[in-house]
């Protein structure tokens, strides 16, 4: 038999945990498949004067609760399933940590690395001239995700602005500061992950010094989670980029091999004082290898589908926290669950950036910029409430941390859309 695709599995894993919630059925079908999805050929000009095509795709998975949410991928290996599930992702997300959004992705076929930055920009704005008619400040509103960021948004924002003739920054979050763009974006979903391990930490008592973690892929939000961990105790003793990471049981300085990452894109044991980076003491390991390492937390902040069947007997972690989307597969939950090993779930440990997008989107509606303590307190709020939701329901109900998520989040979109129909009416013999 055929694996499952990635979509599949999304869908099969909301009909799991729905069905033994005992979710109306018109709600899990309304989330078996997306609302909309626009595929598109953007033709782009490189710089040596010839045209290349590439693919791409815009979904807005479910709209119950507002616009449709989510960003936008640049990858080699972006597949139209692939989009669709980070789309209902972000539809359960959204409503778990109650803010007035459905979900959406979108995603192009591009190795960004192998392009000059002005072919990014003639395929970012391209992507937007694709798009125009399908996004929308009131419709569905785009934001980075895998190797997008907040140049690219502005170069999207601009095109939309060019092509409707005003400007428009809720169309699109993430944005740079000056156009629009809101303070604390940058490093709002790593310090949402930082503030969800935190609301675990107090209430299981974990010991930050004594809280090994091993953090895969230092991007955006790897970084931020392993910089504020770090800050507060937590010893950081393995990172990883695409090429692979490092290890060290005394723990490694996340801001030295950040800035040696940006100097020279390589990922090293480095101590850095000012310019001057020394090596450390420290072995290089491979991806696969992280993800087995005997740590106190484990954070896959990467790609989706990273532990599955086949690994997950081997994981020997006492925690995970899910800061990329999807990184374990369904199959792999019950193998965890049966090990003991408690999964704080991606819905919840990284939305963080879809919370502070929201904050950017209501900024530029209102035309007032708040002030980056205002940002991260609000953050906090949201995310604390959004926890304690979830802890109480499974301390009620039981089962994982997942399944307590998605309940929570299945309610709410059930009762938005039970508060739009006629079911109650029909079933009353429509009187
Ligand atoms: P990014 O482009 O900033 O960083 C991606 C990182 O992953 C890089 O360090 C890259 O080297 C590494 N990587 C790529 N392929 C890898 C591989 N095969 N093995 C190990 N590492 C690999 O992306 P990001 O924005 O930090 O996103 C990372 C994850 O977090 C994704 O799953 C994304 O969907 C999720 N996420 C991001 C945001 C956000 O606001 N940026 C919000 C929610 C969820």
């Amino acid at each position: 038999m055929n694996e499952p695709d990635v979509f599949e599995d999304a869908v099969a894993r909301v009909e799991r945990i729905a069905a033994d919630a005992g979710v109306a059925p018109e709600v899990i079908d309304s989330l078996r498949q997306p609302k909309a999805v626009l595929t598109a050929d953007l033709p782009v000009r490189m710089d040596d004067g010839s045209t290349r095509h590439f693919v791409a795709y815009r979904c807005r998975y479910n709209d119950a609760l507002g616009p449709t949410k989510g960003g936008i991928r640049f990858h080699p290996e972006v597949t139209l399933a692939e989009v669709q599930a980070l789309a209902l992702w972000m539809t359960i997300k959204c409503a778990v940590v109650g803010i007035p959004y459905g979900g959406g992705k979108g995603g192009v076929i591009v190795d960004p690395k192998q392009l000059s930055r002005l072919e990014l920009e003639r395929l970012s704005r391209a992507y937007m001239r694709a798009m125009a008619d399908f996004v929308g400040p009131d419709t569905d509103i785009p934001a980075p995700d895998v190797y997008t960021n907040a140049r690219i948004m502005g170069w999207m924002a601009d095109e939309y602005a060019a092509i409707h003739r005003k400007r428009q920054p809720a169309v699109i979050t993430g944005k740079p500061i000056a156009l629009g763009g809101s303070l604390g974006r940058d490093e709002a979903t790593g310090r949402g992950a930082f503030l969800v391990i935190h609301e675990y930490a107090k209430r299981v008592g974990l010991e930050p010094a004594k809280t090994r973690v091993a953090v895969q892929g230092l991007g955006n939000a790897g970084y931020h989670v392993a910089r504020l961990l770090q800050q507060s105790g937590y010893p950081i003793v393995a990172v990883s980029d695409s090429k692979g990471g490092v290890f060290s049981e005394k723990g490694l300085d996340v801001e030295s091999l950040h800035q040696h990452k940006q100097e020279t894109r390589t990922l090293e044991g480095v101590y850095c004082e000012g310019s001057v980076c020394e090596l450390i003491e420290s072995e290089k390991i491979s991806n696969e290898e992280l993800l087995e390492l005997d740590v106190e937390l484990l954070i896959p902040a990467a790609l989706e589908g990273v532990i599955d069947e086949e690994n997950a007997p081997r994981i020997r972690a006492k925690c995970i926290a899910e800061v990329a989307n999807g990184p374990i597969e369904g199959t792999a939950d019950a193998i965890l669950q049966e090990a003991g090993i408690p999964v704080l779930p991606d819905v919840l440990t990284n939305a963080g950036g879809v919370t502070v997008s929201y904050f950017e989107w209501v900024q530029n509606r209102q035309g007032y910029p708040w002030k980056l303590a205002e940002v991260r307190d609000r953050l906090e709020e949201v995310l604390a409430r959004a926890f304690a939701d979830m802890w109480d329901l499974r301390a009620r109900e039981g089962g994982t941390f997942r399944a307590a998520a998605y309940r929570g989040a299945l309610q709410r979109i059930g009762e938005a859309i039970e508060s739009e129909g006629t079911r109650e009416w029909f079933s009353d013999g429509g009187r």
